[in-house]
């Protein structure tokens, strides 16, 4: 008997009406081969260790089937920098299954990369090396960081050519979560006039994710709450760990408020908030200072589509709870981040006076904060020396350890709780691009490394200090282009 026969799989998804989706096979790339494999995460699965199980490969690459698996390929639409897309939807990822993790939840897994689908359109249903590695990298970092994403299990490699700027290596990212549906989704229903399905995938996410919605006055009202609120929670994270996702489109925001879709993300060297990862976004529409705005643009988008189920009046309610609640969580990171618990009158100028100051300065974000984690007994440490102008930043340390006289505990206690919060390694985006110029020759030595640091941030990995060094200049501000 096999591990495969005690997998415990569903179809929940694949049981909705054929409007949701189309049946796809996989298209398997050529002598693909596993360069990383999620053992704790696989694990939670009931997937043994990749060198247990040859099979592992067979099924996930596509060169076999698995009875529990039924590829297909989602149906959504979404607002790209803005305009309506009604023509999307998966162009090259499957839902291969629905499975069961050892507390019974059940999860998708879902292949990037696996070839054509109906919604290709000019694409070639293809991702390469180097976009997979960075969503492998980036859903872990998150993961890492304790911010709600979707996850990486394993990421294979092919001798197939991809065609992009230039000639590059196809390759597939196994990606689970427990759910893949986007605001897209009910977008596609509503402007294609198809409200009754649209009735039929509300009640299967609040089914399945949104069970306690059941039991309020109107479910759907409560099924977007929780949507305005995750998205609130997701974005404070988003903002006081400094990434930047790049492409907002409300077809890459999920119904779990999960960081969806990893594509020319970047996470703050200097602590810039106009900051733009995109390459291809002229407008800045999707800047690091503009998310926590483009994600209440994209929830009105999903409320608008939600008008045949929840009255104006009441999507307006809930659209208003957006904004207090992500000030309150981002405020209270912010708090913790700089170890100010005390609640004091005078908080609001400290604050501002602070932005102002790293803003000023340029410093780099992280270090920054991981510095003030790691501040000695008379207030001193590195911090400082992340600075050209000692003396403003002279200026600006008495004034936090003035105000971190309000506090009660030590500044060994705070300390402390502060570097479980500031992380010390952070996915810079020239760290990526260094473990893909690797990669691309055959070494993951540095994939590999990253992955340890990224998945415990907070930890100090003497012998891999140097993943927490500063960004070289060259490798400062790099805008990633869109093409993966
Ligand atoms: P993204 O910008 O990656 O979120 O993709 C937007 C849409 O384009 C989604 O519907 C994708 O499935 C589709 N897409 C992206 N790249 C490709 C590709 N190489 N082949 C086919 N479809 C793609
Ligand atoms: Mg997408």
């Amino acid at each position: 008997m096999s591990f495969w026969d005690s997998i415990n799989t569903s179809t929940r998804y694949a049981s909705l009406p054929q409007a949701f989706f189309t049946r796809v096979t996989p298209q398997p790339l050529s002598c693909c081969r596993w360069v990383a494999w999620n053992g704790p995460l696989a694990t939670q699965f009931g997937l043994p260790p990749l060198s247990d199980d040859p099979s592992l490969l067979d099924v996930f690459a596509g060169y076999s089937n698995f009875k529990g698996f039924d590829p297909l390929a989602m149906k959504y639409a979404g607002h790209q920098f803005g305009v309506y897309n009604p023509e999307l939807g998966d162009g090259r990822g499957l839902l291969l299954c629905e499975i069961a993790d050892l507390q019974g939840t059940f999860h998708e897994l879902h292949l990037k990369g696996a070839g054509l689908t109906p919604y290709s359109r000019s694409g070639d249903g293809r991702a390469v090396l180097r976009s997979t590695i960075r969503e492998y990298l980036a859903s872990e970092a998150m993961h890492g960081l304790g911010i709600a994403t979707t996850r990486a299990l394993g990421m294979l490699v092919s001798d197939t050519a991809v065609y992009r700027e230039e000639i590059e290596q196809g390759a597939m990212l196994v990606r689970t979560t427990q759910s893949h549906i986007r605001f897209g989704h009910f977008e596609h229903f509503f402007y294609s006039q198809q409200h009754e399905l649209l009735k039929v995938l509300a009640d299967h996410v609040i089914a399945h994710h949104y069970p306690d919605s059941l039991e309020q006055h109107n479910p759907y009202a409560s099924m977007f709450e929780h949507i305005v609120i995750r998205t609130a929670n997701m974005i404070a994270d988003w903002q006081s760990v400094g990434f930047a996702h790049g492409v907002m489109n409300t077809d890459n925001m999920s119904i779990l408020g999960e960081t969806f879709d990893y594509g020319p993300y970047g996470f703050l060297d200097d602590y810039e908030p106009g900051y733009i990862c995109n390459h291809s976004d002229y407008q800045g529409r999707y800047s690091f200072e503009r998310q926590p705005s483009i994600a209440l643009w994209n929830l009105t988008a999903l409320a608008h589509a939600l008008t045949p189920l929840v009255d104006r009046e009441e999507l307006d309610r809930i659209l208003e709870l957006f904004q207090p609640r992500l000030q309150q969580e981002y405020s209270r990171n912010m708090r913790a981040k700089l170890g100010l618990h005390q609640k004091h009158q005078d908080d609001g100028d400290f604050f501002s006076a602070t932005f102002d100051f790293l803003q000023s300065t340029q410093v780099d974000y992280t270090r920054f904060f991981r510095a003030l984690s790691s501040l000695d007994r008379e207030g001193k440490g590195e911090l400082l020396d992340l600075f050209v102008d000692r003396n403003q930043a002279q200026v600006w340390l008495e004034s936090y350890l003035k105000r971190c006289e309000l506090e009660i505990d030590s500044i060994s206690e705070r300390c402390t709780r502060m570097r479980a919060v500031n992380p010390k390694y952070i996915l810079r985006n020239y760290l990526a691009q260094q473990a893909i110029e690797k990669a691309q020759k055959g070494d993951f030595s540095e994939v590999d490394n990253l992955l340890l640091v990224l998945q415990s941030p907070y930890e100090e990995h003497p012998s891999l200090q140097r993943y927490a060094n500063l960004p070289p200049q060259w490798g400062k501000k790099m805008v990633i282009s869109c093409s993966s």
